[in-house]
């Protein structure tokens, strides 16, 4: 490829919509354009990125028996009715009718579609297992799209669904796709952790795990050990829906008069805060909208306080002992003194993420602290559950302190259990001709995330510096002189052996300073420079720049190309 043939339109500013530096320096370094907020076109360089780890995805999940499949992403309702999920999934899904007046949606996910498929197709035990995926769009009108492709409302996944016989089944599968995403992650030259995480609005029963690249910019926030291998999303929770969720509805009921504060600017007016002194005291944030619950075990529950007991915890909604009894899930007066953990304050301290609302259940000095999460039911329903994931407590495998870091949920991978196609009879006869539901398994790839992901680890202030493998080019060679007819012979005689040798190598022949060429290849960031100069060439020599390293070596002309393989 011919850099003057190319459409990589690169910039010199930071582009005022971008925040984070995955976001800039695509925007910068001709990858992507805007088509609309979380809606985006990849241009050449930003596509050849893709396929890049689209292929490795590919392949990973090939090497473990998956089959690829192209699911559509129109879908109709009636299979999210079946499921369960149409009236609860929300604003975030896409809905549309055709001319008829039937209901669709823009898939977000494709449990109800696959499962759909395997219970017309899918008879005996035989036929199972059954490891299928695709690499798709998806759809998902997120609260606030952001962060370029970091949280897109059109976003590239792959999700493979397993299909076992029973849970030992699962459990393999399970444990291959885990495997599968340690070797995806690691070949895109990630630093990642897979954490213990939550069960979300996805449902099911059993275990989950997400991979987290670490980056600052990340969302989540994990606690790992430096010892061993745990490590854990700050909002895992043990998950009891039924009971969480009629008493969430009800505490609803009851908080009606209570004022409503979407966000943190909301909250901080609302309060008389300065927003700073605000966060610091903040128990939870949502993804934007903040709730928090103070309720004291003593009567006084009408007024807005600021309670200083627990470093500046502060009640916008308030509630009965009664709602709190039943949030905290213990029979109506047990809600007795719990002992205050000497750290509380710290829990104080931590932002967690994604909880919209969290309950701190009090009774005069002594408290207790409960996280719920209404939509899904997730909870935290015992101070020791926090605890385990507080940085700084006991690892609760090993006894180090825990650390925290910030995160990019890469991946997940989920144990779904029967939930699905016990809704949608995906059923099978076993050996005895009895008839089983599938027991079954979900598993995400962010591939447009990850490629933003992979800028938020690798990058410096010239610009992006790719890892080998997933880089949009191996090698940029650099003219000097466009107009010096042994550079430009050199540089052609180069090109050739480098594209003999297979090497991915772009060229750039635009008649410009060599100066803006060396900005514009490092701003994509090309792992490989090679610039061709009169001077070094009359020597029989050439420049060999590693974007990483950053240092330069004189390589003879004639060895550069094997240099470079
Ligand atoms: P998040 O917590 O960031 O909203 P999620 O848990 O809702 O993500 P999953 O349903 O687990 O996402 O989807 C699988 C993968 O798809 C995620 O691990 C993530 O890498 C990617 N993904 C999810 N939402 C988006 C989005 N809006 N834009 C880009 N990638 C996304
Ligand atoms: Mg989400
Ligand atoms: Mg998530
Ligand atoms: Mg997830």
């Amino acid at each position: 490829m011919r850099v003057s043939q190319l459409l990589n339109p690169t910039l010199r500013e930071v582009p005022a919509e971008a925040e984070v530096i995955s976001h800039q320096l695509m925007l910068r370094s001709g990858l992507i354009r805007k088509s609309a907020a979380g809606v985006y076109t990849y241009l050449p360089l930003g596509l050849r990125i893709l396929k890049k780890i689209e292929a490795i995805v590919r392949q990973e999940m090939d090497v473990k028996g998956g089959q690829e499949v192209l699911m559509p992403i129109m879908q109709p309702a009636e299979l999210w009715q079946e499921s369960g999920r149409w009236d609860v999934y929300g604003e975030e899904m896409f809905r549309l009718k055709d001319r008829h007046q039937r209901e669709f949606c823009l898939g977000p996910t494709h449990e109800e579609i696959i499962t759909d498929l395997i219970r017309g197709e899918v008879r005996s035990y035989k036929q199972l297992p059954l490891l299928l995926y695709q690499i798709q769009n998806k759809y998902r009108d997120e609260r606030r799209p952001r962060f370029g492709l970091m949280r897109g409302r059109e976003f590239i996944m792959k999700d493979l669904y397993s299909f076992d016989r029973d849970e030992a089944g699962l459990d393999v599968s399970y444990q291959k796709m885990y495997d599968a995403y340690c070797r995806i992650f690691s070949r895109c030259g990630l630093a990642y952790r897979p954490v213990e995480a939550d069960a979300g609005a996805i449902g099911g029963t059993g275990g989950t795990h997400e991979f987290m690249v670490l980056a600052d910019s990340g969302e989540n926030s994990v606690v790992y050990c430096p010892d061993c291998d745990y490590a854990a999303n700050v909002e895992k929770a043990e998950c009891k829906p039924q009971v969480v969720n009629d008493a969430m509805a009800e505490a609803e009921q009851q908080l009606v008069h209570t004022p409503k504060v979407k966000t943190i600017e909301e909250a901080a007016d609302f309060l008389k805060l300065p927003k700073t002194a605000f966060i610091k005291s903040l128990l939870y944030q949502g993804d934007d909208k903040v709730f928090l619950v103070l309720v004291r075990g003593d009567r006084e529950l009408n007024e807005i306080k600021l309670n200083n007991a627990l470093g500046g915890f502060l009640s916008l909604q308030l509630a009965s002992p009664e709602v709190v009894q039943k949030l905290l899930g213990c029979p109506p007066g047990s809600v007795g003194p719990v002992e205050l953990p000497e750290n509380l304050p710290v829990i104080a301290d931590q932002e967690i993420p994604l909880m919209e609302h969290a309950v701190c259940g009090a009774n005069k000095e002594d408290y207790h602290i409960v996280g719920i999460q209404p939509k899904t039911g997730i909870r935290l329903n015992q101070v020791h559950d926090l605890r385990t994931i507080i940085p700084g407590e006991a690892c609760p495998k090993c006894g180090t302190p825990l650390k925290e870091a910030r995160g990019i949920e890469v991946g997940q991978v989920f144990k779904l259990g029967t939930k699905y196609s016990k809704a949608l009879g995906a059923t099978f006869s076993d050996e005895n001709g009895a008839e089983k539901p599938c027991v079954m398994g979900c598993y995400g790839v962010g591939v447009s995330r990850t490629m933003a992901a992979a800028i938020e680890q690798n990058y410096d202030e010239m610009g992006i510096i790719w890892p080998i493998p997933i880089a949009p080019y191996h090698c940029i060679l650099v003219p000097v002189s466009t107009k010096d007819s042994e550079v430009v012979e050199a540089t052609e005689r180069l090109y050739q052996e480098l594209q003999n040798l297979g090497i991915e190598v772009i060229l750039d022949d635009r008649d410009e300073r060599a100066g803006v060429k060396f900005k514009d290849a490092d701003l994509v960031g090309y792992p490989l420079r090679i610039t061709i100069g009169s001077k070094t060439l009359a020597n029989g020599q050439v420049e060999l720049k590693e974007r990483k390293a950053g240092d330069t070596r004189l390589v003879s002309v004639a060895e550069a190309a094997q240099q470079v393989k």
